[in-house]
């Protein structure tokens, strides 16, 4: 006789017998280009030499991207400079703003869209592109449509000016978003931009050239070209750029900034991280581990401000790391199109293999290392979130950005040496504090050197909020009235 199987209402509740159904995000409304060129003096304009963009998800191409060489940097720098003295920098801010505002309402419009391209081209859940990278990337456009006739008031008894040309460099952790961060202050502000996207995730970047055609923006105002490193150094180095605002690894940005010196090109800089996210025993503990959650595994780790060391006070470490562990292992990891999944795709293979031998030095140097037993997909670039205990603070998983989600737990005892432990790191960009008490909370921020200070949240970005760094997370501040400074000549 066969074994009886019964089903008891505990399984059905808490048992794998509750598994998510798939809930794939449909991608056949979206047609993309075999081949992507450059946006220029308001066309599209192909040049030679290509290479292929990637879904990291799934390993296969998206498409060919043209790669701009010195001449073709030239021509949209002799673009930019064009549209600056002709039209941009003479039209009224109130004519301005009318165009980011219809840029940014159009943005809203194909919302949809742009989230399943920045999805398939850089491998983020759909859900983080859908409800934060196109909303966001839409409210700073908004947000700056705003200011662009009340530049005026915006430093009261000062002279403003805009500065020219801006050549921008961008990464490719947040596509869209960083392209609207640098994009929508110096429109604003009433300068022209020459704009190169990162090499693994450019397509959104030429949506929004279509929306800046549609939108009918006056050629020139803004052109976009693709290319590797070599690409972003034509613009950085180009004689005719008034300023530089770079977005992306201390490395590059140091090179960017000797590069600079002495050209009187005016330069910003947001670079790397390596944050501190500091639980106090009287914090609200449920509340702090899905802060802990979202500060190390939004967008996989993919986040300069993520808060990447855990500092615990010794008292609740224990409970903490229960609650941790417990959380880290119902996270959904898996196929950036489906609506449930919490963490996608690494971003490319190179990516990849940064984290995979940072974690490896932890192991190596006595750090204790713990991962969900979750399944990956066979295809694809996927890493288990990683927490790493018995972390000392000169392990090279304590100092150096992983960029990945991998988190690396310390421990403390008073607040003095949260101080100590937190800025503890070459970087100074963003830091998390959790806390019962206001004036433990301001006090302990008060002392901490990071740009960035989140209490009783984490990852919280608005537009009117300024963004930036100290040390070498750079300088320079990119959103609210703070962010037009970088794009302004103020006396
Ligand atoms: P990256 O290697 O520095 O690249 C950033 C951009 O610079 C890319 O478009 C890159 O082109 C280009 N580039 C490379 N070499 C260049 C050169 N010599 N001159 C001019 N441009 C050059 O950084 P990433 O790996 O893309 O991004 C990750 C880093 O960005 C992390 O360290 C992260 O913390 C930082 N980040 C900082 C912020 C912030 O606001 N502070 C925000 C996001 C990311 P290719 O794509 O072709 O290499
Ligand atoms: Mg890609």
């Amino acid at each position: 006789m066969g074994k009886k199987t019964t089903t008891s209402i505990r399984d059905l509740l808490f048992g794998d017998l509750w598994e998510y159904a798939p809930a794939p995000q449909s991608s056949d409304f979206v047609t993309l280009k075999e081949r992507y060129g450059h946006f220029i003096n308001g066309e599209f304009v192909e040049t030679e030499e290509t290479f292929d963009t990637i879904n990291p998800a799934t390993e296969e191409k998206l498409a060919e991207v043209c790669i701009a060489d010195e001449a073709t940097v030239d021509t949209a720098v002799k673009a930019a400079r064009k549209a600056y003295e002709k039209v941009w920098s003479k039209m009224p801010g109130s004519e301005r703003a009318k165009y980011l505002y219809r840029i940014a309402r159009m943005i809203q419009e194909r919302s949809r869209e742009i989230a399943v391209v920045e999805t398939l081209d850089g491998g983020k859940p759909i859900k983080e592109s859908r409800d934060v990278d196109v909303p966001l990337a839409a409210a700073h456009f908004f947000y700056y449509a705003g200011w662009a006739d009340k530049l005026n008031y915006a430093f009261p008894g000062a002279q403003v000016k805009s500065l020219g040309v801006a050549g921008q460099v961008i990464p490719w952790n947040f596509p869209l978003l960083m392209a609207a961060w640098k994009i929508a202050p110096a429109l604003a502000a009433g300068n022209t931009v020459v704009i190169k996207p990162a090499e693994t995730t450019p397509l959104t970047a030429m949506i929004l050239a279509e929306i800046f055609q549609e939108a009918g923006l006056p050629p020139g105002v803004v052109n976009i070209v693709n290319g590797f490193g070599a690409t972003g150094a034509a613009i950085v180095n180009h004689d005719d750029v008034n300023k530089v605002a770079f977005t992306g690894s201390t490395g590059v940005g140091k090179i960017i900034q000797r590069a600079v010196a002495g050209t009187g090109k005016k330069l910003t800089l947001e670079l790397g991280g390596k944050g501190a996210n500091i639980i106090f025993d009287d914090a609200p503990l449920d509340q702090a581990v899905e802060g802990i959650i979202n500060g190390i595994f939004f967008n996989q780790g993919h986040v300069c401000c993520a808060g990447s060391r855990l500092l615990v006070q010794e008292n609740i470490a224990d409970e903490v790391m229960a609650k941790l562990k417990h959380r880290l292992s119902t996270l959904r990891v898996g196929d950036p199109m489906d609506k449930n999944t919490d963490v996608g795709a690494i971003n490319s293979r190179e990516q990849l293999d940064r984290i995979t031998e940072l974690v490896a030095a932890g192991e190596a140097e006595g750090a204790v290392k713990f991962q969900p037993s979750c399944p990956l997909p066979e295809k694809g670039f996927f890493f288990r979130p990683t927490v790493f205990t018995e972390v000392t603070p000169s392990h090279r998983i304590a100092q150096e950005e992983i960029f990945g989600p991998v988190l690396s737990v310390l421990t403390f005892r008073t607040p003095e040496e949260a101080v100590v432990k937190a800025n503890n790191t070459p970087y100074g960009l963003a830091c998390g504090i959790w806390s019962d008490k206001g004036s433990k909370l301001f006090e302990v921020a008060g002392a901490l050197k990071a740009g960035v200070i989140w209490g009783n949240t984490y990852n919280k970005f608005d537009p009117s909020s300024p963004f930036g760094g100290y040390k070498e997370s750079g300088f320079g501040r990119e959103g609210g009235v703070q962010g037009l400074l970088a794009y302004l000549e103020v006396r």
